[in-house]
């Protein structure tokens, strides 16, 4: 059964074909075949004869969590200098951190660990921001790559008020990503992605560099946006023409002319929240980390009332953990305290807090993140206790995605692959 891509799974299936409603069936079944999914049906199919069955009864099968905004670096600063700021915690931790990065050895030690972890909590889907160093971004790429899960890796760009060990020369950093990008544009699963840490941390020749990078081999970017009043200060310092922070990542090609992710996008304006909206830039939203760095309560309503595309990170080390039901419930239980002081912003419901961390980010890299028909097979098998087999299907992911942990996910496939050890 082990790392057969073509097989009929049994057991009670549930996934969210749009934000408003769950699909879920006792007993259901679902046909593999080649990595993807055919069909889920509430009888077996003809199409399931001669193939493998593999029994899930009294077992829940959803679809793989789409992680959008990761620090891979940051892993193993998780918890710590949590009583600071965005700007001095970077400084007093982060940026002491990832120049360790440096040394490809440490790399091969901590990045391992890393994507075990995501991996063992039911993420198929990432994006994450690896350092500045090449070389051990393209180790990080090898390790996903091996396991056999589906991430987008960028190199860190940073050539301005950094530490001076994590500030590069512009045009060497330009250099290393072209390269890092022709390494890994075709691989199947482990693609590169344009990576300015954020507005403060590049000059205008970087961003100017970076954005022909971007249409010249069609990849995406991904940076963050909006997270905390000091930094939208200093940009606003940093870069006075320009009217809004995103109009600084505009004018240099890095937002939306190809799809982009930005991370946080908590303090906008009406006018920004309809440019956003206008553009190909998902919101990734992070609400772990928005709490534990005091950055604020993102209006995630009024972003997906506006159209705006909003998908969901954990943000470590800002967030601290890679568990994505964990930011399923805090994005939830923001948007109920934003409820309560704006009543027209309508508190999030499950089903659309699950969309959001699997179909809509899984639409980043294609058919993922659900379980229709067409998709690639990248899905979870998690237990349900003895006392909880009377519940419909609905209530036993409920009750996980509230009372859950890693240790409940048995298994976890990338098209149709095992990729959980
Ligand atoms: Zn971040």
């Amino acid at each position: 059964m082990e790392n057969h891509d073509s097989f009929v799974l049994h057991g009670n299936i549930i996934y969210t074909p749009d934000k408003n409603k769950f699909i879920s069936l006792k007993d259901g079944w679902m046909v593999v075949e080649k990595g993807k999914i055919i069909s889920v049906s509430a009888e077996k199919p003809a199409s399931a004869a001669g193939l493998p069955i593999k029994d899930c009864k009294g077992k829940l099968i959803m679809p793989g969590f789409a992680d959008l905004h990761l620090h891979a670096p940051q892993f193993i600063q998780i918890g710590m200098g949590m009583d600071y700021k965005l700007l001095d915690w970077l400084d007093g931790y982060t940026f002491k951190e990832e120049p360790k990065f440096a040394d490809p050895d440490y790399a091969r030690q901590i990045y391992p660990i890393f994507v075990d972890e995501m991996t063992a909590c039911g993420t198929t889907s990432s994006a994450i921001f690896a350092t500045i160093h090449k070389e051990s971004t393209d180790i990080l790429c090898d390790i996903l790559a091996q396991k056999g899960v589906r991430a987008y890796v960028g190199k860190v760009n940073m050539d301005t008020n950094s530490a001076p060990a994590l500030t590069e020369e512009t045009a060497k950093s330009l250099q290393d990503t072209e390269a890092f990008i022709e390494k890994w544009q075709n691989h199947p699963l482990v693609r590169p992605i344009i990576t300015p840490r954020f507005v403060p941390s590049v000059t205008a020749d970087m961003m100017t560099g970076l954005g022909k990078l971007a249409e010249k081999y069609q990849v995406p970017v991904q940076s963050h946006l909006s997270e905390n009043p000091g930094e939208i200060q200093l940009v606003k310092e940093l870069f006075p023409q320009d009217k809004y922070y995103m109009s600084v990542y505009d004018r240099f090609g890095l937002f939306g002319q190809t799809p982009t992710l930005m991370a946080h996008c908590i303090h906008l304006s009406a006018e920004e929240i309809a440019i956003m909206a206008g553009k190909n830039v998902y919101a990734v939203h992070c609400p772990a980390s928005n709490l534990n760095l005091t950055s604020g309560l993102m209006p995630l309503r009024k972003l997906l009332d506006a159209g705006v595309k909003v998908v969901m990170g954990s943000d470590i080390g800002g967030g601290h953990t890679l568990y994505m039901p964990h930011e399923i419930v805090r994005a939830i239980e923001i948007s109920k305290i934003r409820s309560i002081e704006h009543p027209e912003e309508k508190a999030l419901r499950l089903s659309e807090a699950f969309y959001l961390a699997t179909k809509a980010g899984g639409e980043f890299f294609g058919q993922t993140g659900s379980l229709e028909t067409g998709y690639s097979a990248d899905f979870l098998i998690t237990d349900v206790p003895d006392f909880q087999q009377g519940r419909t299907v609905e209530e036993q992911l409920q009750y996980f995605i509230y009372h859950g942990t890693a240790q409940d996910i048995r298994e976890v496939y990338v098209n149709g692959l095992s990729v959980k050890n």
